[in-house]
């Protein structure tokens, strides 16, 4: 299915945040304990643990002899509907430690026990209507009248663990979720199985992106044919824009001693990212000596940019790479293209003298801001991400911060940029422009980013000659519009439910002929395409018409085009196209200067 047909709502319904909406606290919170007085009425053999809210709902964890089924379900929900109708009211009953811990025992409740120890006084106990209670902190509503039955479901049964420690007891989780109305509920559940069907692990799959394999290991994505003609797509056009605007191509390895991110402070305040070192023997493992893989490019091109003395005059020097980074992400969080171990980062670093900041700052935002126009991602906001005074996991002094936190607010100010600010998000190294973009499901994802450093200039002592004649310290910024490529293209399948607009598709143009008899002339089409750097090619299945329309239809090829007799006679090509259907017969001439226009203006056909 195209996906204009599912994104073309009538009308949005927005569906708040629990996070945001005290109203959702209040509702899911309830809705939790009246699910936990349903499992215990139908279970009694089951204990109940924790049952916070969460983004999109509310779990609760249970210990329980049997593992509930998805019948079990549907008997909890029914169990809490009764409980709903009763129109229990939910009270809130303030006690000391020992009354708390004595009708925890009568209850035989030993996890509570345990939640009790950890709690802050005033301990309090919320109870629904008479026979129930647990401890919590609220907020709560007032009875359980005001629940909506049909703005509530229970989703699904998990295995979890006590503080989820793989030591402790197997606890099973219900995951449920409750709304404001029954509208909200439905169109959360549209979301939810358009999310699967747009998921780009999925997708990736079925359009032949990328594989994955257990012998290379897990979050190590390979790259297949079609999938690099698609990364490499969007590598030319931001090395055009780049071009433009003054960067200069750099190639860094992937390993380097130690030694260059002791320097930098990666080995102190970023190892844990990191692969292990790369040791000859145990002594120099002791030592700290040896290889280890890049988790980031800056301290390779500040070896660039220091290997010779620079004048004021070669600044700002911008050098850029897609460069290729290893980062030690914890195996159970890998997650298809969106959380990988290798990654490449659309990386630049800008030395620009300390009056030069500002404006370089606005340019690059305006390359980002330009970025994300030709790839339609249309929803985004501003994060500064700033440092967090109470941490110690930052290098460099409180004035080079303030500086360069005051250089990023400054931007966005001029620029009138809708923005938030996120205490704690900065690198080790300096504060961050984040770019959030919300994508047609409302979810969130973090693109492209923006950083002002005095810290590394600092460390690596850099230079350059002021017109005065005076050794001067350079800023840095660095850059990464997409942030990274494996990334970026797991949001655009997502985004665009794998429809690439023309100039990303892999494959742009598909002829197909009704006959054999037809296919010379489809390939001398395709010839003529390919000369003027269209990416076109036959289907030479030799499959009825039919068939050839339903595979092309499968691979989401945006632009078909049909071969007959009456085609070759006219010159023609009946096209059908993914984004606007049936188009009719168009001259060869007129075919071909559309797709070269749709592909330079980043435009469907
Ligand atoms: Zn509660
Ligand atoms: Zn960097």
């Amino acid at each position: 299915m195209p996906a204009e047909e599912s994104s073309n709502q009538p009308e949005k319904i927005y569906l708040p945040r629990t996070s945001e909406s005290d109203a959702l606290k209040k509702i899911r919170h309830t809705a939790s304990h009246v699910m936990a007085m349903a499992v215990q009425k139908l279970f009694p053999k089951a204990q109940v643990t924790i049952g916070p809210w969460i983004e999109n709902g509310f779990y609760y964890d249970f210990d329980s002899p049997e593992p509930f089924t998805e019948k079990d379900l549907k008997a909890i929900k029914k169990e809490m509907i009764k409980i709903i109708n009763r129109k229990l009211p939910v009270t809130r009953e303030e006690v000391s430690r020992e009354e708390a811990e004595r009708r925890i025992k009568e209850n035989n409740e030993p996890y509570k026990l345990e939640i009790l120890e950890g709690l802050q006084e005033p301990i309090t106990l919320y109870h629904v209507g008479d026979q129930w209670w647990d401890l919590c902190a609220g907020p709560h509503l007032e009875s359980t009248a005001e629940l909506k039955a049909d703005a509530i479901d229970l989703e699904s049964v998990a295995g979890a663990y006590w503080r989820g420690d793989e030591t402790k007891a197997q606890l099973q989780r219900i995951y449920g979720t409750a709304w404001e109305t029954p509208e909200q509920l439905t169109e959360y559940k549209r979301r939810k199985e358009e999310a699967i069907k747009r998921d780009h692990r999925k997708i990736g799959k079925e359009l032949g992106l990328f594989i994955f394999s257990d012998l290379v290991g897990p979050g190590l994505p390979m790259w297949t044919p079609k999938g690099t003609v698609l990364r490499s797509t969007l590598e030319t056009f931001l090395q055009k824009e780049q071009t433009k605007r003054g960067y200069l191509p750099v190639v860094t390895p992937h390993i380097a001693r130690v030694d260059l991110f002791k320097m930098s402070g990666h080995w102190q305040k970023y190892q844990e990212d990191m692969f292990p070192l790369m040791a000859e023997d145990d002594e120099s493992r002791a030592a700290e000596q040896g290889f280890v893989m890049k988790p980031m490019n800056c301290p390779f091109h500040i070896q660039i940019y220091k290997s010779e003395l620079r004048s004021y005059r070669e600044l700002p020097m911008r050098l850029a790479e897609f460069g290729t980074v290893y980062r030690y992400e914890q195996s159970g969080e890998l997650g298809g293209l969106t959380r990988v171990r290798g990654f490449t980062v659309d990386d630049s670093h800008l030395f620009v003298t300390p009056e030069q900041l500002d404006s370089e700052f606005l340019s690059v935002v305006d390359l980002i801001l330009s970025v994300f126009k030709s790839l339609q991602l249309k929803n985004f906001k501003a994060r500064l991400s700033f440092r967090d005074p109470a941490s110690d996991k930052y290098i460099g002094s409180d004035e080079a911060w303030e500086k360069a936190q005051g250089a990023i607010r400054r931007a966005v100010e001029t620029l009138g940029m809708n923005y938030f600010e996120g205490i704690g998000e900065a690198a080790f190294y300096g504060p961050k422009l984040d770019f959030i973009f919300s994508d047609a499901l409302d979810r969130e994802w973090q693109l492209g980013t923006v950083q002002v450093d005095y810290n590394l200039p600092e460390r690596f002592d850099l230079e350059y000659v002021a017109e005065d004649g005076t050794r001067k310290r350079p800023v840095m910024i660095h850059r990464a519009p997409f942030g990274s490529l494996e990334r970026l293209i797991g949001i655009l399948i997502e985004e665009y439910a794998g429809d690439f607009p023309v100039w990303l598709a892999p494959i742009q143009v598909r002829l197909l002929a009704v006959g054999d008899e037809f296919l010379p002339f489809a390939q001398q089409v395709v010839e003529q395409m390919k000369e003027i750097g269209i990416r076109a090619e036959v289907d030479l299945s030799g499959d009825r018409l039919g068939k050839l329309i339903r595979n092309a239809e499968k691979e989401k090829i945006p632009v078909m085009a049909v071969v007959g007799a009456k085609e070759v006679e006219a010159n023609a090509l009946s096209i059908r196209t993914r984004a606007s259907g049936e188009l009719g017969s168009l001259p060869v001439a007129e075919v071909l200067e559309r797709m070269q226009g749709a592909i330079a203006n980043y435009t469907n056909f």
